[in-house]
């Protein structure tokens, strides 16, 4: 399937000055990793991140960016900015700033496109709350976010998105979907992917798991057929459990 994809999303975790020693032991102790490695941090985290980052494997990303070029937005960070400071992925449409800053899915649209234009990957986050998931909705409220998400967007470019399922219930909480409700709907935004662009690109396209995945249940998770990595909050805090989850991604 897609490329794997292992992606820390510090959150507002971890100061600017602990950034780059944290950044080297990850380096460190994912060195001879079979997947692709990505710290995403806090803009003003970033700049430490990627000086660390440098001549290792590890790739650094941001968790949130604007989609104009610049301009008048007071605290906002443009795709150019992330640019210049050697950054390759972006979060886009977590959850967290879908509930708590106003992000809707024209915005996560609006912002992958400005991030494919400039060059940066986009990891686009979608997921269903845990009433939706109780009122049986799940696959169509993922339907909505992803045909939204990759809306005027070509076959060519799709193929570099990152798509990130993490349902909503499972993210901070430490409960994990099982391994089967996880590939149930990774396998499901495939499909979607293969009827909006083709079969072969959707399987080109990573499509990760998020939501309390940990050292102790990542391998089961990575074992299923659409899950191509994930994206790791809490436990990609601690250096030596990032690790254990990068290891279990083969
Ligand atoms: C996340 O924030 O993307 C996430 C999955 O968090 P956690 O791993 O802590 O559930």
């Amino acid at each position: 399937m897609g490329k794997y994809i292992i992606a820390g999303n510090w959150k507002m975790n971890k100061l600017p000055s602990e950034t780059y020693d944290f950044v080297k032991e990850v380096a460190k102790v994912t060195e001879g990793a079979k997947c692709e490695v990505v710290c995403c941090a806090p803009t003003v985290c970033l700049a430490e991140a990627v000086r660390a980052a440098k001549e290792t494997h590890v790739k650094i990303g941001a968790e949130n960016l604007h989609f104009e070029d610049k301009g008048a937005f007071t605290g906002e960070v443009s795709a150019d900015m992330l640019l210049d400071l050697g950054v390759d992925y972006v979060i886009i449409g977590h959850s967290e700033r879908r509930q708590y800053f106003a992000e809707t899915d024209e915005t996560v649209n609006l912002k992958t496109k400005k991030a494919l234009e400039k060059g940066l990957i986009p990891i686009v986050c979608v997921g269903e709350s845990l009433e939706e998931r109780e009122a049986g909705i799940t696959m169509d409220l993922i339907a909505i976010q992803t045909k939204k998400a990759f809306a005027g967007i070509s076959e060519e470019d799709a193929k570099k998105v990152v798509v990130a399922y993490e349902p909503i219930w499972a993210i901070g909480t430490g409960k994990t979907a099982t391994a089967d409700q996880a590939q149930e709907v990774c396998k499901g935004i495939r499909d979607i992917l293969a009827d909006l662009y083709s079969k072969k690109a959707a399987k080109e396209i990573t499509i990760q798991y998020g939501g309390s995945m940990n050292d102790a249940n990542a391998a089961e998770l990575l074992s299923k057929k659409d899950i191509d990595g994930g994206l790791i909050g809490g436990a990609s805090l601690v250096a030596d459990k990032f690790a254990v989850i990068v290891k279990a991604a083969k």
